[in-house]
């Protein structure tokens, strides 16, 4: 076990790095969301989160490209 109890083994932490998908935005993804749990959660800032959820949130996405 290291220090910080944290391996960089892929899939043993899950704090990995997630920025905002926004384009140009560098900012921190704090805000994630995941249709389904197969699904590998998507990730905004506070102010570009979507602020919408399930079938509404997935044809948002989809128009965007
Ligand atoms: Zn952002």
């Amino acid at each position: 076990m290291s220090i910080d109890g944290h391996s960089s083994a892929p899939g043993a932490s899950i704090h990995v790095n997630h920025w905002c998908e926004h384009e140009g935005c560098k900012q921190w993804g704090c805000y994630g969301h995941s249709p389904r749990k197969d699904v590998p959660a998507r990730w905004w800032c506070a102010e570009h989160f979507p602020h919408k959820f399930g079938a509404e949130l997935e044809a948002e996405l989809k128009a965007r490209g």
